[in-house]
């Protein structure tokens, strides 16, 4: 199966039946069709020997240990560290990537730092980590890998976290997500014409799927993230639709995370999000009915804490990376309510 070390076999693929060969990639909905030695949009998915190959096996463009919080999780083995490592490329394009030296590269070099699966789960036992975060670039297009990884973290008791945008097929959706024990998911905009003129391509519908699937089919915590960018997804009628359809569709448990946007890759020009749109966004989600809204890149203590949603006692508070718990479990010590999550490395998953 393994054909060299950073090359690994992949199963979602068929042939086409032309002359030329070509190989169609079917593990996100791009289907690229790759004549032999060509490289997917993703970058990091060939076509080699007729068939599709992973090239980034066993190479991570970096590994650091972070809180948990920064992926961001706020309700899911809270104040814990986790391994987190990425590698090149992505199936998306978004034009404000804030990520896109690693996901847009085309130089090996920024592929450099090598780690097996049992390096990578000795590396996260040495730092006490709770877990192994497939992060910075999307990690469903390392997917072979990552189900590596994730296998020897979870032989060692170690929770396997993706931070993902979701863009993925029926098939290797189910596989991915069943080897994970939580997620964020970017929600990028709830307006389909934004994901096609906005992420190079991408489709809503795909990743309400997704959202679908791994809330009510996996046994995977769910946490959403909203990056909003002034004068493209910033509408309150589309935020209003957005948090409407995840009380409806995903329950009122599912943590939302409203992010500022700061002027990156494409978009240099959009001015950063101001505060008093993110903090508008957050009423309008918590009058929808979502417990759990947070806000990021502002400086607002109370979009980053948690409360009880019966009772509104602080459960969690955070300052930075700084973490207070007063919940044993994720039990309100005033009301006695539970807070939706998972809270220590045995306990069941509550969502
Ligand atoms: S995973 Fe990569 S190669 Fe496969 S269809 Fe998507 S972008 Fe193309």
């Amino acid at each position: 199966m393994t054909t060299t070390k950073k090359h690994l076999s992949t199963e979602y693929w068929y042939k086409m039946p032309d002359p030329d060969e070509r190989v169609v990639c079917t593990l996100c909905p791009r289907e690229c069709k790759l004549a032999p030695g060509r490289r997917g949009f993703c970058y990091i998915r060939m076509a080699i020997n007729g068939e599709i190959a992973l090239t980034a096996a066993n190479l991570t463009s970096g590994i650091a240990v972070d809180p948990i919080e920064k992926k961001p999780l706020y309700q899911f083995l809270p104040n814990t560290k986790v391994l987190s490592f990425g590698a090149i490329g992505c199936n998306l394009g978004c034009k404000f990537c804030q990520n896109w030296h690693i996901s847009k590269t085309r130089d090996e070099f920024d592929l450099s730092v090598p780690a097996s699966p049992s390096q990578l789960v000795a590396q996260a036992i040495s730092a006490q980590c709770s877990g192994i975060a497939y992060t910075y670039n999307e990690p469903i297009i390392s997917m072979e890998f990552v189900l590596q990884v994730a296998k020897e973290a979870k032989t060692a008791g170690l929770k396997s976290i993706a931070v993902s945008a979701g863009f993925i097929q029926e098939k290797p959706r189910e596989r991915f997500f069943s080897a994970m024990d939580a997620a964020n998911i970017d929600l990028k905009s709830f307006d389909h014409s934004f994901y096609q003129k906005l992420t190079g391509g991408g489709n809503l519908s795909v990743i309400i799927d997704t959202l679908r699937y791994v809330k009510h089919h996996s046994n995977c915590w769910l946490e959403i993230t909203n990056l909003i960018i002034p004068g493209y997804n910033d509408d309150f009628s589309t935020i209003t639709k957005m948090c409407d359809w995840i009380v409806c569709e995903l329950g009122q448990d599912v943590p939302l995370h409203f992010s500022a946007f700061h002027p990156d890759y494409q978009l240099t020009e959009i001015p950063p999000t101001p505060a008093h749109t993110i903090l508008a966004a957050r009423d309008i989600a918590i009058k929808s009915g979502i417990r759990y809204v947070y806000t990021g890149n502002i400086r607002h203590p109370q979009g980053t804490n948690t409360y009880c949603h019966h009772c509104q006692q602080p459960l969690i508070e955070r300052q930075g990376w700084s973490v207070n718990i007063f919940a044993n479990n994720g039990i309100c010590p005033k009301c006695h309510t539970q807070c939706a999550g998972i809270f220590t490395q045995k306990s069941e998953l509550i969502k």
